[in-house]
């Protein structure tokens, strides 16, 4: 069948109409007929099956049952009438039961027939109901196909309610596939459909819809979870080789004398090997002539920071300027003055730039790097600010990215340098996203597929593992026990409170209380207390944090505030209360506060005894590993993709069939080919490709995958 015919509407297919085409758009997205064919079941189930009511249980699966209505009644309600059938076989009798369109149904319905009533069951006073079954004659039921796998697609509630129900759509696709002479265009080459067996987009289509057996339809649905992650990876992979060749980016051509002064003389200690490696990645990066666009991942504690620095120094040995970005001033503050500590003795200029900078000081530094006597400028959103412009612009490097939007990024790259001042000629800076948040590896190649990504897997030498318990509420005496023998020893503990946007009154109360109980416990002048909270004043948390860091107090008591960064190597313990309420990701960040010196350290879970099954996980997971990866891994399967960072964003993952994580294999297996296919055919010019080219066209043409920063 041509595809012009599969593009339109699906008003004209018999049936439909101009109110159900226009339903069908706004509640699944269906606009055309080749929309109505890719869209899938998401389960099958026997309709061979039969249950007599004696037979029926409680446990919310939908059933199957014949029977006669003997009694029709009309219920007032308040809102409205409800209309309630009684359903009766040789074994007993139920209700069905329809809360709106009574009167529709009511003429409609024939007492004393047999019917198959079909749906879900609730037990309600004593009997079970089924409510708004889908009812078929006996008669009918007969004509029909029966099968053990009849399809159910996902509904919506309107749907239901104005009568597109799983069989009205069951219907449609049958008109659909009459109307096709069940043909479809082939989207894939003939050697991938050799190569990895995979059955004709017909066949698959045919058997997604109305499998024949349980074969068919396991390979119409490898068929089509591979066509979908194949496309996607073509138009991420394709993207990321116009962008190479496309472009431009400033050369770093030599390492200089910043750079090769401070590795001599400055660098505190020698470098991982997983820092060398990334380095030299990004070497490769910033003297090739294309723009870098480079995601460094590496987990707490891992030495992100004199990546970023030695990077920063490559541009400047080439004239360039370069910041760093991260995304609260306290970071900003600890980063600027790491780095004028380890810079010492280099005449490098550095400044800090945030929020809470004061007008003179703030213009003078616009000045400075303006003229281009300021060579680094670390600091926070505040130099976003279209105020804010370099003489020229290097590198821009962005601290713990989950924090930034796209639209951030995006600033940055504007603020390009200008070799001859003109805006349209900026040549964007080398862009490093510096991450803790480790993203599976699968995972990462669907939502970063355009960006290039460095990896540090290994921790610095002489870290010893953090210690992670789980303790009760109730044991909270022994842990304040603990929590005073490490002080003794000269260390400092944090304590730390949930404070979620919903239930913001009561979680400061807990903190609060919390506090309290504290100073009760840790009473001056034995003991120093700072807390620090989202609702005090910028200023005033820094001072708190500082006497923190400056080792003046010894418990610092805070919400998720600290979540992000820090450095306190003194710090040996974490005890985090309501544990069962943080994700896993935020239990594992918080954890990556400590363990930062070559002291033991421990991470202390508190909560009640009403834990989730899910919470349960959580923590378990905690105690067993402090593996980043390992973790996220977990994190992913609770919770699914959709909420990790930069997910939502990439719409990548609004997948049809395939599921990033079960599929994992089909996804690297289309990530090679279509790897293989643009290497051998960039354009996709070859006819061998033309399926794959038109098919290619269709979806980019549909929507624009991404903006160009990612
Ligand atoms: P993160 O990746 O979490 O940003 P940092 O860059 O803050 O980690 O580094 C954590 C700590 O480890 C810092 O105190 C840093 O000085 C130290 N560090 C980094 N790299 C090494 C290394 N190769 N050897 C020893 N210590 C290191
Ligand atoms: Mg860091």
């Amino acid at each position: 069948m041509s595809s012009t015919y599969l593009h339109t509407s699906i008003e004209y297919l018999k049936g439909v109409g101009p109110a159900r085409a226009d339903l069908l758009r706004k509640e699944l997205g269906i606009r055309t007929l080749a929309d109505l064919a890719n869209f899938f079941p998401n389960r099958y189930i026997d309709r061979t099956q039969f249950l007599t009511i004696k037979q029926l249980q409680q446990n919310a699966s939908e059933v199957q049952v014949i029977g006669k209505i003997t009694e029709l009644k009309t219920v007032q309600q308040k809102r409205g009438t409800r209309l309630v059938a009684t359903f009766t076989d040789k074994t007993g009798t139920m209700e069905l039961v329809w809360f709106r369109g009574a009167k529709w149904i009511k003429e409609n319905l024939k007492v004393n027939t047999p019917y198959v009533a079909f749906g879900r069951v609730n037990w309600f006073h004593g009997q079970f109901n089924m409510p708004h079954p889908d009812l078929e004659l006996v008669t009918e039921y007969k004509k029909g196909l029966q099968t053990t796998m009849q399809p159910v697609y996902p509904s919506t509630e309107n749907l239901t309610n104005k009568g597109v129900t799983n069989k009205a759509i069951v219907k449609m696709m049958k008109h659909l596939f009459v109307a096709v002479n069940t043909t479809f265009e082939e989207t894939l080459s003939k050697e991938l459909l050799d190569k990895l067996q995979l059955i004709s987009k017909s066949e698959a289509l045919l058997n997604i819809h109305f499998p024949k057996n349980q074969q068919l339809l396991t390979k119409a649905q490898q068929r089509l979870k591979f066509e979908e992650l194949f496309f996607i990876q073509l138009q991420l992979i394709r993207k990321k080789l116009i962008h190479k060749s496309k472009i431009k980016g400033n050369v770093f051509e030599k390492v200089g004398s910043y750079f090769n002064k401070f590795y001599n003389n400055n660098i505190p200690f020698e470098l991982t090997n997983a820092q060398k490696r990334v380095l030299k990645e990004i070497r490769k990066d910033v003297k090739s002539g294309a723009q870098m666009n480079r995601l460094l991942q590496g987990d707490v504690g891992s030495g992100k920071t004199i990546v970023a620095l030695l990077t920063m120094l490559m541009a400047l040995d080439n004239g360039f300027q370069a910041a760093l970005i991260a995304p609260t001033e306290i970071l900003a503050t600890q980063h600027y003055n790491a780095i004028l500590a380890l810079l010492h003795g280099l005449d490098i200029h550095i400044d800090l730039l945030t929020g809470s900078v004061k007008t003179k000081k703030r213009k003078e530094i616009h000045e400075r790097l303006e003229n281009g006597s300021l060579h680094i400028l670390i600091g926070t959103h505040a130099l976003l600010e279209d105020k804010v412009q370099f003489k020229n612009l290097g590198l821009a490097i962005i601290d713990e990215q989950h924090r930034f939007g796209v639209a951030q990024r995006a600033k940055m790259w504007m603020k390009g340098s200008r070799p001859d001042g003109e805006l349209k000629k900026a040549i964007p800076p080398h862009i490093l996203v510096m991450t803790a948040t480790p993203i599976p590896r699968t995972l990462a190649m669907s939502v970063y597929g355009d960006l290039d990504i460095s990896v540090i897997d290994e921790l610095p030498p002489g870290r010893k593992q953090i210690i992670t318990a789980h303790r009760y509420d109730s044991n909270r005496l022994s842990v304040f026990k603990f929590m005073k023998e490490e002080i003794a020893k000269g260390r400092q503990v944090y304590v730390v409170y949930p404070l979620i946007e919903e239930s913001q009154k009561l979680d400061f109360k807990d903190l609060m209380d919390g506090y309290d109980s504290i100073t009760r416990e840790f009473p001056k002048p034995d003991y120093q207390i700072s807390i620090v909270h989202g609702k005090m004043k910028g200023a005033d948390k820094e001072f708190e944090m500082n006497r923190f860091l400056k080792g003046e107090t010894q418990i610092m008591v805070a919400t998720t505030v600290i979540e992000v960064g820090v450095n306190i190597r003194n710090a040996s313990v974490m005890v985090i209360e309501s544990a069962e309420r943080f994700g896993l990701s935020q239990l594992h960040q918080l954890r990556g506060r400590v363990g930062r010196g070559a002291e033991q350290s421990y991470c202390i879970l508190m909560t009640s005894f009403k834990l989730t099954a899910d919470a349960k996980i959580r923590l378990e997971t905690m105690v067993n590993t402090n593996d980043g990866f390992e973790i996220a891994e977990v994190d992913l399967k609770l919770r699914g993709p959709g909420d990790l960072m930069g997910t939502q964003q990439s719409g990548v993952l609004n997948l049809r069939i395939a599921d990033i994580i079960k599929d994992a294999p089909i996804l690297k297996r289309a990530r090679e080919l279509a790897i293989e296919v643009l290497y051998k055919d960039p354009n996709l010019e070859n006819t061998a490709n033309k399926n794959i080219k038109k098919t290619y066209r269709q979806i980019t043409k549909n929507r624009a995958i991404w903006a160009n920063i990612s």
